[in-house]
């Protein structure tokens, strides 16, 4: 074997390094390592000749073992591309979204789904969608399967939820996978009753909620017919299951644009207050942008663009999140694929047993890559996403490709052109603002 002194090294290409003090700042992007480093070790790190000397061996063994320094046998970016690959196409794991209607009991203004016919999935197409469901799992073999309830309003047809969900059930006994499921609802109707039937008949787990802002704003934006207010009895039944004995994970999603960015810290503070949030309670915001346009042309001055929200994100949410004592310690994890839709482990069953590939296009019968009674792998519909090419030059060449994965195949698809995520553009900061958090925390403590 050759000595270190006669091997040759790199940096990681994904390394992301800010000058910081009289150091540096060193994040790397693919294992999340994140370090200081003094004047000394900056010096070393950027002159990688002194780092092979025999003095400094300690040193470079840190670097290496914190994969901050690699040997020059390794190819870090093909490496990535490899994974991206793999995952692509050979996973072990199989996703089903099911639709059971798309009616809903909000009428919020900003919603894609709007101006879709409301479908409630007919025991014919519940028949055929079981049959397609087990064909693929016969096809793939998952080890894993994972199963979304999605709407419109899912919980409108609970007992459409506990017929898939005895025939998972019943799937998993005769094929043997692991079976997890999760529910995407407005929550208004997701009582603590409901939630042990849920679990219990239909294995599911958790449960993704949207609050866009305290009582008022959120009433002002999420409202049921006739403006009813929903914050209440929404914020009621979250509160019922984070007290309950149910292991069972709640994640608020807020949907943020220029019109409630400035109330965030009003919800987060009534947030605060719930009960067994560390364990079970998890927050993320996400922008109301992009695509919404398309729909909100006459509002598009309230959306935030990419590269805005990242910035708010960084600035007012992390902050925030750190105040209220909220897990504000969040790198971003690696995407190999950004998203299932282009790989053929995704099946969207919409409500009148169409299949989709995209989580916005429910309900939107153009948008179909074909139907649960006659789906043909060979479709051009299908082959359109299943062979897109998410990835150009820019972004073989991109820093950020480990935690974007080429971003939103569906924008791109739009668009023509990248659509990169959020973090190419903050990351830095992002870095930056946690380090500091940390240390003020350090020395407050
Ligand atoms: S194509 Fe984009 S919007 Fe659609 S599910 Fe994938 S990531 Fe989401
Ligand atoms: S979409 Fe943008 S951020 Fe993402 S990998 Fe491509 S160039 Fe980088």
């Amino acid at each position: 074997m050759k000595s270190s002194k006669h091997k040759n090294y790199h940096k990681n290409y994904y390394n992301i390094e800010i000058p910081y003090g009289n150091g540096m700042l060193l994040y790397n992007i693919l294992n999340k390592n994140f370090v200081f480093l003094n004047s000394r070790y900056t010096y070393l790190y950027q002159n990688i000749e002194e780092l092979r000397k025999s003095d400094n061996q300690e040193i470079l063994k840190e670097f290496l073992d914190a994969e901050f320094v690699l040997d020059n046998s390794i190819d870090e970016r093909m490496e990535y591309l490899r994974n991206f690959h793999l995952h692509r196409w050979f996973s072990k794991k199989l996703l089903f979204t099911i639709v059971p209607t798309t009616a809903c009991n909000f009428r919020c203004p900003y919603c894609f789904e709007r101006g879709i016919k409301y479908v409630s999935m007919d025991a014919s197409i519940i028949e055929k969608s079981t049959k397609f469901i087990e064909e693929r799992i016969k096809i793939f073999k998952p080890e894993e399967v994972s199963v979304s309830y999605y709407g419109g309003e899912p919980l409108l047809e609970l007992n459409k939820i506990f017929k898939f969900g005895y025939f998972f059930k019943s799937l998993q006994n005769k094929y043997d996978f692991r079976l997890g499921a999760d529910i995407v609802t407005n929550g208004y109707l997701l009582s603590i009753n409901t939630v042990f039937e849920l679990y219990n008949k239909a294995n599911i787990k958790s449960a993704q909620i949207t609050l866009d802002g305290p009582p008022r704003i959120h009433d002002a934006r999420r409202f049921l017919r006739g403006k009813r207010k929903t914050f209440d009895a929404i914020y009621k039944n979250i509160s019922e299951i984070l007290a309950s004995d149910l292991d069972f994970i709640i994640r608020i999603r807020v949907n943020v644009d220029k019109t409630n960015i400035s109330y965030l810290e009003e919800l987060l503070k009534i947030l605060s207050k719930l009960p067994n949030r560390e364990e079970k309670l998890e927050i993320y915001f996400s922008p109301v942008t992009g695509e919404s346009d398309r729909l909100h042309k006459g509002n598009r001055g309230i959306f935030y663009s990419e590269e805005e929200f990242g910035k708010v994100y960084v600035n007012t949410i992390i902050p925030l999140l750190f105040k209220y004592k909220f897990d504000y310690e969040r790198y971003p994890d690696i995407s190999y694929v950004f998203c299932a839709g282009i790989t053929p482990f995704h099946y969207l069953i919409d409500s009148d047993g169409s299949i989709k590939k995209c989580f916005d296009l429910v309900g939107r019968e153009k948008e179909s890559v074909g139907h649960v009674e006659s789906y043909n792998d060979g479709d051009k519909r299908v082959l359109k996403w299943e062979l897109f090419e998410p990835l150009g030059k820019e972004c073989l060449d991109c820093k950020y490709l480990p935690i974007c994965g080429g971003g939103c195949p569906y924008k791109k698809m739009q668009r023509g052109e990248n659509v990169c995520e959020p973090w190419r553009y903050v990351l830095k900061d992002l870095l930056v603002k946690i380090y500091e958090l940390k240390s003020s925390k350090k020395v407050g403590q």
